[in-house]
């Protein structure tokens, strides 16, 4: 005689923990875009900075 089986979803999924990531990792990308690029690695001139520049000066990054 067998063990009944008990089916429970877990908690944390896969598919969560995926999503998870992702959202760390782009809201990490994004921190980077905003305070520390100034157009060294997207090679993006003074755009990025300008584009992110009230951002920057919300978070109290140091800027000018
Ligand atoms: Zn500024």
């Amino acid at each position: 005689m067998s063990q009944p089986t008990s089916v429970s979803s877990p908690l944390v999924t896969p598919r969560l923990l995926w999503i998870a990531l992702a959202v760390v990792v782009g809201a990490l990308l994004l921190a980077y875009l905003v305070a520390f690029d100034q157009g060294a690695v997207s090679q993006s001139g003074m755009y990025l900075h300008e584009l992110m520049h009230d951002g920057r000066h919300l978070l109290g990054v140091p800027c000018h």
